[in-house]
Parts: structure tokens; sequence; C-alpha cells
């Protein structure tokens, strides 16, 4: 595994760099007490190519592979250390790629070209008011009926509805999920179904919640009142949902490691600059050992866990590549979401505490990135569900089914 970029990667990421420094670092604030990230923002991201890093360019992406995606949104959370532009980024790239991959060549043509473009949003939708971890407990059914499919039930705690909802603000045509619903309930996860279901729909009804941190992206749940799609929307081949979903998970997990790590390492940049300039009993704090040690321990951490992020993200290339089997991936991406959010959770805890009291305020992009952090105990599997994927690969199924 090789750390070098190339002069192209360089080049994108100087270019995300300089909107993340410019338009973004300077408005963080503001996305949390808004609740939302400003439409122009999100559509300067379109404008770069940004939602469409990873779609092949005869779908109007830029063909880029996992890496130089993590490279994208290791700027965007230098950028914005409170992770709301992480959200858009990653669910949608992790999401619009299996999209991608099992969508039928109409599926390409009518969403991924529009994802790609950036005038539709991609986000997941698993989750249900009585299932998260357990995901053979949804209740979401998906009935075929003519050219398509009638789908009825309700998802919850699901990232991005409103942005999905509204046509126009943020994306042209809004956007849609990516939701698991069953074609079969009598086959347990063998009978789940994938769908792309546009949020636009006017039978989707959204509630929002009040979200704790990324407040910048919406958040809440979405009632699905007997909407139908065509059968083009079906993702994969009927009964193959599960196991297509778990494929999007190590996506998803191996750019939540880098955003951690990095959100972790930006936090720590920017409470070491401050324990410079504030002083207590005659000197700067940074000048007492027992910052100093913990700040360096948590920095080691933090870049064990950028590095693992890497190799996550490096695995999936690899995969891709038809050189390393999804087990293994999977292993590599549960493990760095583990690291990472708990290596994170911990340096950005030392980080308030040398702020004092100014860290306990909505002004302080600290606070906000530990605020932000804290979603990832549980968005795309819990810390609980990565200790058990990772103990079930190394110990083999007999231990853990
Ligand atoms: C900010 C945020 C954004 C989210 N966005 C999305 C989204 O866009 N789309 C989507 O589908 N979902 C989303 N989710 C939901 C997320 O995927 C679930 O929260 C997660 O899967 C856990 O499910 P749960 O919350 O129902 O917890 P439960 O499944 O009820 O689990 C509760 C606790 O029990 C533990 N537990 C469960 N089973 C076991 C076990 N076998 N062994 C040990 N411990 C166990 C869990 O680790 C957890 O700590 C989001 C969640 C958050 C917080």
């Amino acid at each position: 595994m090789d750390f070098t970029i190339t002069k192209e990667q360089e080049e994108l990421k100087a270019v995300v760099r300089e909107f993340a420094d410019k338009h973004v670092f300077p408005r963080v604030v503001e996305f949390e007490a808004n609740q939302e990230i400003p439409p122009e923002i999100v559509k300067e991201m379109a404008r770069l190519g940004l939602f469409g890093v990873v779609f092949p360019e005869e779908y109007e992406g830029l063909g880029l592979d996992p890496i130089t995606a993590g490279l994208v949104l290791e700027e965007l959370v230098r950028g914005d250390p409170e992770c709301s532009l992480a959200v858009a980024f990653l669910v949608h790239t992790s999401w619009g790629h299996i999209a991608c991959k099992y969508g039928s060549e109409e599926l390409k043509e009518d969403v991924i070209k529009r994802a790609a473009r950036g005038d539709l949003w991609i986000g997941i939708a698993t989750t249900e008011p009585g299932a998260g971890s357990d995901l053979t407990g949804i209740s979401v059914t998906a009935k075929k009926e003519g050219e398509g499919y009638v789908l009825t039930g309700e998802k919850a705690y699901i990232s991005g509805v409103k942005e999905a909802k509204e046509k126009g603000t943020w994306f042209k045509d809004g956007g849609g999920h990516v939701t698991l619903a069953y074609t079969d309930k009598t086959k347990g996860h063998r009978g789940m179904t994938l769908f792309f279901i546009p949020l636009t729909d006017p039978g989707i009804t959204v509630r929002l919640e009040k979200e704790f941190g990324r407040k910048g992206w919406s958040f809440g749940s979405f009632t699905i009142n007997e909407v139908k799609v065509p059968e083009f929307y079906r993702i994969g081949d009927e009964g193959k949902g599960f196991y297509i979903a778990m494929e999007g998970f190590d996506h998803a997990r191996a750019y939540i490691a880098l955003t951690c790590a990095v959100a972790g390492k930006r936090a720590l940049e920017i409470a070491a600059e401050y324990t410079k300039q504030r002083r207590a009993f005659g000197q700067p704090i940074a000048k007492f050992q027992g910052v100093q040690f913990q700040l360096a321990e948590h920095w080691s951490r933090l870049e064990a866990a950028h590095a693992l992020a890497y190799k996550a993200l490096w695995a999936l290339k690899m995969e891709q590549e038809g050189k390393l089997n999804r087990f293994e991936v999977t292993k590599i991406a549960a493990s760095a979401k583990l690291f990472a959010v708990e290596a994170a959770k911990a340096a950005l805890d030392g980080a308030m505490r040398w702020m004092g009291a100014f860290a306990y305020t909505e002004e302080n992009p600290v606070a906000l990135a530990w605020k932000a952090v804290k979603s990832y105990d549980w968005a795309e599997g819990s810390l609980d569900i990565m200790r058990l994927i990772v103990a079930r690969e190394v110990l083999g199924k007999e231990y853990i089914g």
C-alpha cells in the first residue's frame, strides 16, 4: 500500500481545500444554528463535480476510486468538522455507488446520471421505528404490481430527508433513498430487496427529528403510503437486498472512519492553537506537560485511525479490482470505523477540556465535531455491531452467527 498521491489527486485536493477554506469553514457555526447547509454551498459542490466522484464517466461521473473520494472527503471534513458536508458526501457516494453497481441500465440513465451531476441526492433507508441493528425486524413491504412495485411502511432516523423531499432548494430534482423492503417476509433476510424511492413522490410524508449534532444535514423519518415505483428502480435481484446493503455499509464505514479521524485531528489542531493563546498560572496552558502528553497520545491514535481508514478505502479499491474478497473488506471497514470513532471521541473530549468553558458553547467547532462524531456510535451500524463483525471474521461463523 502506497501513501503517495498522484498529481491529479493533488490537484483535486487543492480545489476542494480552497473551496472548504474559503466558503465552508467560516460558516460552520451557521450550519448548526440554522440547521441547514446554505444551498449555495451544496450547489458549488455540485458544480465542482463532487457528487459525481465515484460514478463512471459514461454516467457523467468523474470515474475515480474510493481512495480519491477519501481525499475529497478529507478536505470537506477539514472545512466542516461539524461533519454535515461529510454526511452529504459520504452517504451519496457510498449508496450511489451501490445503486450504480446493482441497478439496471434504465436506473443508471435516469437516477445515476442526475446523481453524478449533483441534480439529485441519494440516501439510505434501512432503519425503522422497530428495527435498527437487527434488520430482519423491518416491516416495509414491496408488492409486485403490474410493471412495478408498491411500497408501504415507515423508515426512521434517516439522514437527508429534507434535502431529498424539497425539489430545487439543494438539488434540482430533490433526491431519494436506497430503501430496504421485504418482497417475501417468510424468507427472513433472504426475502429482502432494495429499491430506489424518490422522496419527492406525493405518497411520501417526511417528519424531521431535532438532531443532537451535525445539524446542517437533516435527519428524520418518512412514511411510505402505497408508493409505486417502476421495476427498474429495484436495485439488484429480489431477495438479495440484505447482502447488497451489507456491501454498501462497508463503503460508508470506510468513509466514516476517515471522517472521524480527520474531524478529530482538525479539532486537536484548533484546540492546540487555543492552548498557545490561553494563559493560566502565568503561562500558556500549552506549556503544561499534562496537556502536551495527552495531545501526543490522542494525535498518535488519530494518525493510526487515519491510516486504517485509508487501508479500508484501499480494500474497497482492491475488491473492485478483484484482488480482495468481500469478507476481508467487511472486516477491515468495521475495524476502521470502530477504532476511528473511539479514538476521535477520546481526542475530542480532551480537546474540549483544554478549551475550558468556551468548549461548552455552540460557537465552538470542537464541540460541534464532538457531537458529530458521537453520531457514529450508531449511524451506518453501531459500534457493538462493528465488534460483532470483527469478532465473527476472526473467530469464524460457528461462534457468531
Ligand atoms: C445521526 C444518525 C443518522 C442516521 N442515519 C441513518 C440513515 O441515513 N439511514 C438509516 O437507515 N439509518 C440511519 N441511522 C440509524 C442507524 O443506522 C441505527 O441507529 C443503527 O443501525 C442502530 O440501530 P438502533 O438505533 O435501532 O439501535 P438498536 O438496534 O436498538 O440497538 C441499541 C443498542 O443495542 C446494541 N446492540 C444491538 N444488538 C446488539 C448485539 N447483538 N450485541 C451487542 N449489542 C447490541 C447496539 O449496539 C446499540 O448500542 C442513523 C442514526 C443516527 C444516530
